[in-house]
């Protein structure tokens, strides 16, 4: 099979063919550079995401703050992920960096802050 991508570890986008078989990864061409491939690669093989959302903070300045997973979790776990964030709160007052969530759904990711509240 092929498939198209577009490259996003860098603005510039470049267009991607991956041809594979099952999970096996036959060859990768379009890409400009090492990052192209190993992405091309990531995306058939185990496609990840970074995570941004927002987490309810008890008796903070705002009413929620905003987080991101500090490694990209796997695409076919971003839903249950949500699920767990959305459920959370955090007792002011909230660092930036801190950990709201380790190791979330045993994905190897923590979900920190990126604020302070
Ligand atoms: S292949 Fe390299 S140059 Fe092209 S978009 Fe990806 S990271 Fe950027």
């Amino acid at each position: 099979m092929k498939r198209e991508l577009t490259c996003v570890a860098c603005p510039l986008g470049c267009p991607i063919v991956v041809e594979f078989e099952g999970s096996e990864v036959i060859s990768v061409t379009g890409n400009t550079c090492k990052r192209g491939d190993t992405y091309a690669r990531t995306e058939i093989v185990n496609p990840t995401r970074s995570l941004t959302s927002s987490v309810k903070v008890n008796g903070g300045v705002h009413p929620v703050v905003p987080v991101k997973s500090d490694k990209p979790v796997p695409k076919d776990m971003l839903f249950e992920c949500m699920k767990v964030i959305n459920s959370v709160s955090v007792d002011a007052p909230v660092k930036l960096g801190q950990v709201i969530i380790e190791n979330i759904l045993d994905t190897g990711a923590n979900i920190v802050a990126t604020n302070n509240d």
